[in-house]
This record gives C-alpha cells, structure tokens and sequence, in this order.
C-alpha cells in the first residue's frame, strides 16, 4: 500500500521493465498536484527552485534511510533527529474528530506550503515505523525497478513492488537464465555467466 512518504520517495522512478529509463517527476507541474491532491496537502504549485531542491535533499536522506532500513539495519538517534529536524518545518492543529468508537486525535496541518508538506512527509514516515516496526520498508527486488513500498504482509515476505509486474518479469528471468543453463553445461558449472 502507498503511503505518504513512498509516494514521495517514488517520485523519483526508473522503468522496471529494464529500458534504463528513468525521471524525476518531482519537478513537473501535474505530479506536485496529484501528490497534494492524493494526500489532502495544499501548497502552491509550482513549487519555485529553492523548494524543488529542499525537497530533492529530502528525498535523497529519505532514501538513504530506507535502503538502510530495507537491509536489515535499524533506526538510530541521528535517524529519529533527521525526522524531527523535518517535522519542525510544519505546525498542526489537534482536534478530536468522529463520532462514538471513531473519535480520533486528528493532526491538520496548518501552513500551505512545501515546507509544511516536507513535515508531513517526515511525520508519515515515523509514524509507519512505530506501526510496524522498522523492518516492513522495502526496496523492490528486480534491480531495475528499486520501487520503495512498505511491506504489510503478515509473514514479511514482499519481494517486489507487485507480483504481476516485477515478480512476472523475475520468473520469467530465472526461467530463462536455468534454460540458458541447460543448453551450456559448463556455463552451469562455472556457476555465473
Ligand atoms: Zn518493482
């Protein structure tokens, strides 16, 4: 499932079909207000040079810190500082919203700007680690892809970004590289090609 934070992340996309392409879509126009629109965010679009370049350098940490955490390592001081650094650019409202059993503790951003959309980020990106812990942050497993998605399976076993896309192509790929093994024994021996 996407989240906030993912969808930011993913911003930045590479074909996972393996053309080599690959874009940022950060800086376009039509993905600043499908990114505010999807997510309740309101900012001013476009966005001018100082916030796309604020944003990148967030993104870029962001990723760090999801490749690390996808690799099995986990959060430290300095990870949590980095989020609350990136939340202080935002302010909320409290409000307890719902009726009956629904109440909840609703947080509404306060500032329409990227800076406050920058702490919101960050704030989605804690919170799905309390959720679930920091071991659920992938990064899809066909090389070509590198989506970041959360996993929410129960066992924990999400290798790819979605089965019939990257997992399809994975399969198709290992079937083709043990047939290529087949037909050259010695390729098999050698055990790599
Ligand atoms: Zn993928």
């Amino acid at each position: 499932m996407e989240r906030l934070w993912s969808d930011f992340l993913n911003s930045e996309w590479h074909d996972w079909r393996g053309s080599g392409k690959s874009g940022d879509r950060l800086g376009q126009d039509k993905w600043q207000e499908y990114f505010l629109g999807s997510w309740g965010l309101k900012a001013t679009v476009p966005a001018d040079e100082d916030e796309i370049l604020h944003m990148r350098k967030f993104r870029k940490q962001l990723h760090e810190l999801a490749s690390r955490l996808a690799d099995d390592s986990q959060m430290n001081t300095e990870d949590w500082a980095l989020l609350n650094e990136y939340m202080k650019l935002g302010v909320v409202r409290r409000q307890f919203a719902g009726e009956g059993e629904g109440i909840e503790l609703k947080l509404t951003p306060i500032n329409d700007d990227w800076k406050q959309v920058l702490a919101e980020i960050a704030a989605s990106f804690g919170q799905t680690l309390l959720e679930g812990g920091d071991g659920r942050i992938r990064i899809c497993d066909n090389p070509d892809c590198r989506w970041v998605f959360y996993d929410d399976t129960r066992n924990r076993t999400k290798k790819y970004c979605d089965d019939k896309t990257c997992g399809n192509l994975m399969k198709v790929r290992r079937f083709r590289a043990r047939k290529k093994a087949e037909h050259d024994p010695d390729e098999m021996e050698n055990g790599s090609s």
